[in-house]
């Protein structure tokens, strides 16, 4: 039987231990606070900081709602986050991605406090986590570490190819997985778009992530059997919905699910998970800020 990992679940289980940590800040006087600055009018962004604020809202964090003209001057981006970084009060600062392409995107990532960029990507926390002393890991696959802990599998030894060497996903995934600690040590691949022959590297793997953006890239074909596949892949396509489209995945879910032993529905599976590891890295900051030790 295949094991269909159930990502709503594990992210409960998580979003109530962040409650008690939370509680226990509370109880010292430091209420974790994430501000999520929206500088676009892009449905998809508006509906992913209004998923994140309602997360905030269910554990106890409180959620800080900025909201900047798309066609306004980047320096009101800049100056909110220098607000922000200067606010003892806020913990984590989250701009969401992607920002107008008057801005500077890797500039606002390097602007973020390090000590608060809950999302990870700062450049310093980019090197720690490569160094292997990370400070937030990147809500994604460290959401994939816990899942794959949740589902009983230890990626020690095993092969792992990730497909995607995104800065957000794919790479940090694969640093994760090859680091010398629980939830890695893993013999990884990491595939790209130039690759040759990746149903050959995908079919040597014990572990797959599928991190490409390309609708049901990965069949059951180009797997072996009993492996471990995570999808991370949110696509629309078109479909006689009543929104006129559904989400898919990287994976062909029902060839790949013939072959493995565990595997990751989409929607359900990483995507919650992303969601309850920001609250994580939030309240992991206010515990710093406070000086008690957050742990899950
Ligand atoms: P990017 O577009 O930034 O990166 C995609 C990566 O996949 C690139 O490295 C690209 O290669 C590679 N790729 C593209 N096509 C192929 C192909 N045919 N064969 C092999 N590799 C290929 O995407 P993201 O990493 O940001 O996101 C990936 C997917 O995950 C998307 O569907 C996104 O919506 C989803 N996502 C889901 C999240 C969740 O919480 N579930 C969170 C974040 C993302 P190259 O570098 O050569 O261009």
């Amino acid at each position: 039987m295949t094991h269909v990992i159930d990502g709503n679940a594990v992210a409960q289980r998580i979003r109530d231990d962040l409650s008690e940590n939370i509680d226990t800040l509370e109880a010292d006087g430091t209420t974790p606070t994430l501000a999520t600055v929206l500088m676009s009018d892009d449905p998809a962004s508006e509906t992913y900081v209004s998923m994140k604020q309602d997360d905030c809202e269910e554990v106890g964090i409180e959620a800080i709602d900025i909201e900047i003209e798309p066609d306004a001057p980047a320096e009101e981006l800049f100056e909110t986050i220098e607000r922000l970084n200067d606010d003892e009060s806020v913990d984590g600062i989250l701009v969401q991605m992607p920002v107008p392409e008057h801005v500077d995107q890797r500039a606002v990532l390097r602007a973020i406090d390090p000590a608060k960029d809950v999302d990870g990507f700062h450049p310093e926390n980019v090197g720690r986590l490569v160094a292997g002393e990370p400070r937030y890991k990147p809500c994604t696959p460290h959401g994939i570490q816990k899942l794959l802990a949740a589902a009983d599998v230890d990626p020690e030894g095993k092969d792992a190819v990730v497909v995607g060497r995104s800065d957000i996903v794919g790479k940090p995934m694969a640093n994760l997985l090859m680091q010398k600690t629980e939830g890695g040590n893993a013999t990884v691949t990491v595939c790209h778009s130039r690759t040759e022959d990746l149903p050959a590297k995908t079919r040597q793997a014990d572990i797959v992530i599928a991190a490409a953006g390309v609708p049901e890239m990965i069949d059951g074909s180009m797997l072996s059997d009993g492996v471990v596949v995570i999808d991370v892949g949110i696509n629309r396509v078109e479909a006689d919905t009543e929104k006129g489209y559904e989400l898919v995945g990287d994976v062909e879910f029902e060839s790949a699910k013939e072959k493995a032993s565990a595997i990751t529905p989409v929607p359900g599976g990483v995507g919650p998970m992303t969601r309850a590891m920001l609250l994580y890295n939030t309240v992991k900051a206010a515990g710093n800020r406070a000086d008690i030790e957050v742990e899950l």
